[in-house]
């Protein structure tokens, strides 16, 4: 028998995808009419697919990807690694990237957070903290501390724990009657704000509404929850730092622990390494994941600090942090974690991403100014805006109608966002308001 190369354009495979293959997040059945997109490679903000079209990324492949795809230097770290150490378990045994990302992840993130415990991707991290969280109370002596606060319109993950701080009707809903309960305080969202307040304002009465709770319930409460400066996958609500200035003053004051889920803001995504350095404040869990391979692979990790370590810290068994993944600080993940810290340093991307940013708004200007455009708004590199629109299928028809445009754009309801690669230069922003200012004008 021979073997035939198939020719690239055919992609016979993908026929068998939609039986095959059950993707996220999607109802399956709209994939009768709506084309599956195969990708056949990537190449810095792009996708292209089998017959060359490309697709420019703004939304980084769901959040995760940093400096482009197939990325020479993360590449060249990852191929390094392979011929090193694919895969040791964590526990009993270590490695250097291991260790390596753990001390540069303490000195780069807000001050006292110098233990470092490893996930596999963003909802892991959430679980981490939760159990973390309320062992860490349990072993002190104070085992009725197993509440949690999270906002509303919280996003924390989909797995059962996650799912319960998440706020997001769609996520929530359905799954409820499996899920415990927890309560939710107002969010800072600026777009709250009602005649004449600024973000502060909606920031400080938020915080008042956070305050009023903790007196309440601080003494049956674990900890509080919070995506820091942008609630993302709610619609991407931005807030004041002022909110978490006060969370933190708060949660100290009450004996709360203050979570500060970084998964989709960490790694410069809101104009600082991560969110917390805007407002100053430290948590006590800072969640990472998403960028933290540029987009790689999966990996989250849980930064902690001593005085929750030391909770666990006994010649108990059970007083330990009873909790594993298989592939916890997976050596190739965390390679190309270090890769993108490489990045950071040595291109000094915060303060480039500063400039860019401040160029890109110049070129959003058309935008801002649609009739139908509201609440542009930006936080580092994040764009986001509402499209007033009657079309109740608006987030599925801008999707279609951007590959058509060659941008891939994800709307949340009737929020358009943008959140690309920071590779991305200030021809492909053009290109990418072009497309979002035609299909405004269209729907
Ligand atoms: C994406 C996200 C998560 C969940 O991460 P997964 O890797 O999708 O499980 C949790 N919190 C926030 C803020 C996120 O954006």
């Amino acid at each position: 028998m021979t073997c035939r190369a198939t020719p690239v354009a055919n992609v016979d495979w993908l026929a068998r995808s939609r039986a095959a293959v059950w993707h996220p997040c999607t109802q399956m059945k709209v994939h009768e009419t709506l084309p599956i997109v195969p990708i056949a490679r990537g190449e810095g903000a792009w996708l292209v697919d089998f017959d060359g079209r490309r697709y420019l990324d703004a939304v980084s492949s769901w959040w995760v990807n940093l400096f482009g795809h197939a990325n020479p230097r993360i590449n060249a770290a990852l191929r390094a690694q392979l011929d090193e150490l694919e895969h040791v378990m964590l526990a009993g045994f270590t490695h250097r990237p291991v260790v390596e990302l753990s001390e540069r992840l303490a000195a780069l993130a807000p001050p006292g957070l110098g233990h470092a415990f490893y996930g596999s991707d963003g909802a892991s991290a959430t679980e981490i903290a939760l159990k973390m969280s309320f062992h860490a109370w349990a072993n002190r002596g104070r085992p009725e501390k197993r509440g949690f606060v999270s906002l509303q319109g919280s996003y924390h993950g989909e797995t059962l724990g996650a799912l319960s701080v998440t706020d997001v009707p769609l996520f929530r809903d359905t799954y409820a009657p499996l899920l415990r309960r927890n309560a939710t305080v107002p969010s800072p969202d600026a777009r709250l704000a009602r005649g004449g307040e600024t973000a502060r304002d909606v920031a400080e009465r938020a915080a008042q509404a956070l305050e009023a709770h903790l007196a309440a319930h601080h003494a049956t409460t674990a900890a509080l929850i919070v995506e820091p400066l942008v609630q993302g996958a709610c619609g991407m609500a931005m807030h004041d730092p002022h909110y978490l200035v006060r969370a933190r003053e708060l949660c100290t004051r009450h004996g709360v622990h203050l979570i500060a889920d970084e998964i989709m803001t960490g790694f410069g995504r809101t104009g600082t390494l991560f969110a917390c350095e805007q407002a100053g404040i430290a948590p006590d869990f800072l969640l990472l994941s998403k960028g933290i391979t540029g987009g790689y692979l999966p990996l989250a990790c849980v930064l902690t600090t001593d005085d929750v370590y030391g909770a666990f810290w006994h010649d108990d068994a059970a007083r330990g942090f009873l909790h594993s993944h298989s592939y916890t600080g997976n050596p190739l993940a965390c390679r190309a974690a270090l890769a993108v810290l490489d990045v950071f340093r040595d291109d000094d991307v915060v303060a480039a991403n500063r400039a860019k940013a401040a160029r890109f708004d110049a070129i959003a200007a058309p935008l801002r100014a649609h009739p139908r455009v509201r609440f542009l708004r930006r936080r580092g590199m994040i764009w986001a805006f509402d499209v007033g629109t009657a079309r109740p299928d608006f987030a599925r028809w801008c999707f279609e109608r951007g590959l058509a445009h060659g941008v891939l754009l994800r709307p949340i309801g009737r929020t358009v966002y943008f959140m690309p690669p920071y590779v991305i230069d200030d021809g492909e922003f053009r290109h990418l308001c072009d497309a979002a200012l035609a299909i405004v004008d269209a729907a």
